[in-house]
């Protein structure tokens, strides 16, 4: 089947006991067992639950993975990756990682006894340099934000091939539309289901695809084990949500390039990162790795000002001020007094994340609405 295909069919089967054509919402805790140990495949809702499964074969089959696993949030799911690990084992990431998934690295699992090196990996010798023989996983995020910055998924895997470490990748910018990091060579792929593949700002989901079969029994096992499961309705609304996801996507593609164009021609802006223009420095691994852009845009403002992209970020009517991305709805956000405050100035502006930098998810309204609430929040 191809990706179109799949995002209607994949997973969803006519009820068998009332034929609907649509996974209902089996909203229950338990299952009937006709004898001791004698049930039709379910028992307990925390182990599996019927509307859950029909979401979790669905995402399996969009990433071109064999088996998959949801959870309460796009943490949740990065929570149950690191406890596949044991105290002294090692992790190596990207320096720069979501915030959220940096802090429960940092925060959490560190005082587990799990070692943790952030590297930038946009230089695939500085993974090479960190690996040893305690090196169990490692971490990749691409496109990351907000920087836009692009990572060699396939370089990466191919330094630990045929080895036990375990190559993941948070694939939540990209989605499967854009980039499926199984066929270049990753162990594991994570999404934050709460952006593009709910898409509609409504729920907030994780999950986890793998075709490792030991890797896959791990996972289940920690799902059922630490119980950080998504309900049976939010598992309703994402099988609904991903119904469109190839076209929503294709959109937010198309309506990213023409809102990158506009900003790069537009003589307050100083830098737009986007992967998509040639400029950028690693467009060509984009160009290898995904099948498209993306509308995840953030630009600089010339002499770095403060106030004019606070300004900026206050005049939006169509871009609302807000954490999150991925939704129908166009977003803008200030990276560093929102998602981005809590790292030092020093350490922010080394990574490129600049006091004017402003991060734009671009919706699937009418391009010229949204280049024209642009252009009127920077009068
Ligand atoms: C939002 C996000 C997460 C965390 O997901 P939640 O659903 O908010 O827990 C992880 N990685 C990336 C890239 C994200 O954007």
């Amino acid at each position: 089947m191809k990706f179109n295909t799949k995002v209607i069919h994949a997973g969803v089967e006519p009820d068998s006991a009332t034929g609907a054509i649509m996974t209902p919402i089996y909203q229950t805790s338990t299952y009937v067992q006709q004898e001791i140990g004698k049930h039709k495949g379910y028992e307990y809702s925390r182990t599996g639950n019927p509307t859950r499964a029909a979401l979790e074969s669905s995402i399996a089959q969009l990433e071109n993975g064999k088996y998959g696993a949801c959870f309460g949030s796009g943490l949740a799911a990065i929570d149950c990756v690191i406890k596949m690990l044991k105290p002294g084992d090692q992790v190596i990431s990207t320096n720069d990682l979501y915030g959220g998934s940096y802090r429960i690295f940092k925060t959490i699992f560190e005082k587990y006894g799990i070692e943790f090196h952030f590297v930038d990996m946009l230089n695939v010798d500085n993974v090479k340099a960190k690996i040893n023989d305690n090196t169990k996983l490692i971490w990749i995020e691409t496109p990351t934000n907000p920087m836009m910055n692009i990572i060699d998924i396939k370089a990466i895997a191919n330094l630990v091939q045929g080895s036990d470490v375990i190559v993941g990748v948070d694939n939540t910018f990209a989605t499967p539309y854009l980039q499926t990091p199984l066929d270049l060579g990753a162990d594991i792929v994570m999404h934050s289901v709460t952006k593009f593949l709910g898409g509609h700002s409504d729920v907030v989901m994780g999950a986890l695809v793998t075709k490792d079969d030991t890797i896959a029994e791990e996972i289940y096992r920690i799902q059922n084990s630490s119980g950080a499961v998504c309900g049976p309705m939010d598992s309703f609304l994402v099988l609904r949500g991903i119904k469109t996801l190839h076209l929503r996507v294709q959109r937010h593609s198309e309506n990213g390039k023409v809102i990158a164009e506009f900003l790069q021609s537009h003589p307050l802006v100083d830098m737009v990162y986007w992967p998509g223009f040639e400029s950028h420095p690693n467009h060509n691994v984009a160009k290898s790795q995904m099948s498209g852009f993306g509308g995840m845009v953030s630009f600089t403002l010339k002499g770095d000002s403060l106030d004019k992209a606070k300004k900026i970020v206050s005049k939006t009517k169509l871009f609302t001020l807000a954490e999150s991305l991925g939704g129908v709805e166009s977003l803008i956000g200030h990276p560093s007094t929102m998602t981005h405050a809590s790292i030092p100035r020093e350490e922010r502006l080394k990574s490129g994340v600049k006091d004017s930098l402003i991060r734009l998810s671009v919706g699937v309204e009418d391009a010229s609405d949204l280049v024209k609430d642009l252009e009127n929040s920077f009068l």
